[in-house]
């Protein structure tokens, strides 16, 4: 059975340049071989909650070939030292302080191929590009996340209190979860580039954008 939250007006669409959304859900282009699947015109599409499931579910559709991932419950162990040795200063306060990279300051916020976003930490598989919308915010924002690779927390360094999310393989800091993001998830995984590293899916030589 389908189930579909209620839509709301045109202002909620997620608008994307390319409809790798609906890539995914293999309704639209199933037929076709992947490059001309990508060469598909730009599009406004909506998408419903079944197109995210299958959004999530089907992540790796943006692994590129031989790009070897680690899974959530795989081993981790580093020392502090080792922290700080591997990561600049800012970064190393992003994901192990929880600090707050400045807006618009990441150039992952113009990031537009196909690919996987992966935690800087421990390159956990955590958003794919077909998650990733425009919020304006100057952070590199995401309506949903790859499944089992976040831990949340209350944080209560500003007056409101926030959800602070984290890798759940290292615990690095990512970013914070709004609920004003576009329908039909209605969240904005608001998330510091500098805690990202962006993995191409290697087929945008022959994308249009
Ligand atoms: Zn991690």
């Amino acid at each position: 059975m389908k189930i579909k939250r209620p839509r709301q007006q045109d202002t909620h669409k997620i608008n994307r340049r390319i409809a790798l959304g609906k890539l995914l859900t293999g309704s639209a282009f199933i037929a076709l071989p992947l490059p001309v699947r990508i060469l598909a015109a730009t599009e406004t599409m909506q998408l419903d909650m079944d197109d995210i499931e299958s959004m999530r579910n089907n992540w790796r559709q943006l692994q590129r070939d031989n790009l070897e991932l680690p899974a959530p419950g795989d081993s981790f162990s580093r020392t502090e030292e080792q922290w700080q040795e591997l990561f600049s200063d800012e970064r190393y306060a992003i994901l192990r302080e929880a600090d707050t990279e400045e807006a618009f300051s990441s150039p992952l916020n113009e990031e537009e191929r196909a690919g996987l976003y992966l935690c800087a930490g421990c390159k956990l598989p955590l958003f794919t590009s077909a998650m990733k919308y425009e919020s304006g915010t100057g952070w590199p924002s995401f309506f949903t996340t790859i499944p089992g690779v976040f831990e949340t927390r209350q944080d209560f360094s500003l007056i409101l209190p926030r959800t602070e999310y984290h890798c759940v393989r290292c615990g690095s800091h990512q970013g914070h979860l709004f609920d004003d993001g576009p329908e039909p998830t209605s969240d904005r995984w608001c998330n510091n580039g500098l805690a990202l590293v962006f993995e191409p899916a290697g087929i945008e030589e022959t994308a249009s954008f």
